[in-house]
């Protein structure tokens, strides 16, 4: 089982002003946070964290959204925090995210889908890596 799991607060929510409401969810769910910075990526550095899904026909646009805007990356901790954090969010699809979910109240569509949350401790790892250094976490 897993203790930490990596979110991005995605350029929609960002923009949207919705960060805080965000942020309030996660530590109300008992998420702790490790690890926060706001930072915009270059389409190069978000071409990077996504090029698992290169070969996906939304790649092109995944990247352009998400070097579009600021975000907000964190490592966040609670056990299960993976599978957990899955569930706070919902689906990738605001459309099929269940009631109360985090993508239900503030995402827009299937690509501006407010989070991020990774699918496995292997890749919370490889995430949170991507984005912080060990001065940068707790
Ligand atoms: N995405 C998209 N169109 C799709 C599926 C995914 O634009 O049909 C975007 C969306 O922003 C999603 C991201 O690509 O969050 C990564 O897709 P994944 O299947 O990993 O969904 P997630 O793990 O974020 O729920
Ligand atoms: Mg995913």
């Amino acid at each position: 089982m897993s203790n930490r799991t990596f979110t991005m607060i995605k350029p929609d929510a960002f923009g949207a002003g919705h960060a805080g409401s965000i942020l309030k969810h996660i530590e109300n769910a008992g998420f702790k946070i490790k690890a926060m910075k706001l930072t915009k990526l270059t389409a190069e550095k978000a071409g990077e964290f996504y090029a698992v899904h290169k070969e996906r026909p939304f790649y092109g646009e995944l990247v352009e959204f998400m070097s579009s805007g600021p975000i907000v990356a964190a490592i966040l901790e609670k056990d299960n925090a993976v599978a957990d954090f899955r569930t706070l969010i919902g689906a990738t699809n605001p459309a099929q995210a269940a009631e109360g979910t985090i993508r239900k109240l503030y995402a827009k569509s299937v690509g501006e889908n407010a989070v991020h949350g990774s699918d496995s401790d292997e890749n919370a790892a490889i995430e949170g890596n991507f984005f912080f250094s060990a001065f940068e976490r707790i």
